[in-house]
């Protein structure tokens, strides 16, 4: 297949949106940027474009996908009912990288929802993505636009890696600002249930709902047999090629440990690449939205470069902190040292 490539900016936004447009209503699939990461979109109400989306990425088929609208008024046809709660946190939060999960309408076809009874919705800023989904005229089921267990790409260039000769089309809208996937918070149980951490903090869910529970899979790798409620959970993640651990404690107990180690490679904050010889940074060590919007990219260039061993510093879990925590933890499967 031909992948077309289209530039989106501010002059041919709607041209581009509405070539975009056609070729998801006759059912094929097309890469767009969005806030957060870049996606791989496709009617979500067509089972058969679909499963275009997981043969296009080698996704797991019981790995539900995220349904993308314009307006919580667009989410009414796709659930059973909408809780006031989603209400409002889509008052507070959207459009924006939330996510939320509830019991799902019979529009819904199951290979968008992976066999589940429930379906997530999310409503995002980007003015390209808005503007596709309009064009479109439909709800777009889009996962992240990279090769299942890749990082997710934040930028046409990383999509083209992973997605030529698969896919449409790609729609190039820039770099992605937030950089980590969206927040998902099931409100299909009771109290709600932060599933995935993302650029809306447990803090901010808390702020509108009270109480949130933070899911185990967040920060915690799943004892065998356990079930993951988010079936995304359980899968190796968002891993370079190379082998990656997380280091715990202070810069000066870095250096020193990392200097016992010999031929490797560390990931570092932005100010610290001094006192390494092979590095690659992702962000400012006081800014977890920095690091959120360079991980991914980190990522792919420690793989570009060549490295073989990781050490990475510890971005901590608070805030934004939580979501760059839960991807490094993955990338690195679940290892860490501590360096005293
Ligand atoms: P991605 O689209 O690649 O950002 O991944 C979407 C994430 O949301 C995955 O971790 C999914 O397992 C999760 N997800 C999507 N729909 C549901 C649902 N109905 N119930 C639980 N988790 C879901
Ligand atoms: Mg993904």
């Amino acid at each position: 297949m031909q992948t077309k490539l289209l530039k989106a900016d501010n002059n041919n936004i709607q041209k581009v949106a509405s070539l975009a447009g056609e070729v998801l209503r006759r059912g094929g699939i097309v890469a767009i940027p969005t806030e957060t990461v870049y996606g791989l979109a496709a009617n979500a109400l067509s089972g058969e474009a679909v499963k275009k989306i997981f043969e296009a990425k080698g996704r797991p088929q019981d790995n539900p996908l995220i349904v993308h609208v314009t307006d919580i008024s667009e989410v009414t046809p796709l659930v059973k009912s909408i809780p006031d709660e989603a209400r409002r946190l889509a008052e507070k939060f959207w459009p924006g990288p939330l996510t939320m999960i509830m019991p799902k309408s019979d529009l819904i076809p199951d290979e968008t929802s992976g066999g589940l009874s429930t379906v997530a919705v999310r409503c995002p800023s980007h003015p390209v993505a808005r503007a596709i989904i309009k064009a479109a005229g439909v709800p777009l089921a889009a996962p992240s636009a990279n090769i299942s267990g890749r990082p997710s790409p934040t930028n046409a260039k990383y999509v083209f890696e992973d997605m030529n000769g698969k896919i449409d089309m790609i729609v190039d809208g820039g770099q992605s600002e937030v950089g980590v996937e969206s927040t998902v918070v099931t409100l299909a149980q009771k109290p709600a249930r932060l599933l995935r951490p993302g650029g809306i903090t447990a803090e901010q869910l808390k702020s509108v709902l009270g109480e949130v529970v933070i899911d185990d899979a967040v920060l915690h790798m799943l004892k065998s047999g356990e079930k993951a409620a988010s079936p995304g959970m359980k899968y190796k993640h968002y891993a370079p090629k190379a082998d990656v651990t997380i280091v715990k404690g202070s810069l000066d107990a870095f250096r020193r440990f990392v200097a016992e180690k010999g031929d490797c490679f560390v990931l570092c904050f932005e100010g610290e690449e001094k006192y390494f010889e092979n590095y690659v940074t992702y962000g400012r060590a006081d800014d977890p939205s920095s690091q959120a919007n360079r991980l991914f990219d980190a990522l792919r260039e420690l793989d570009e470069k060549g490295a073989k061993t990781v050490y990475a510093r510890d971005p901590g879990t608070s805030g934004v902190d939580l979501a760059v925590y839960n991807r490094l933890i993955r990338a690195a499967a679940f290892k860490t040292a501590n360096a005293k």
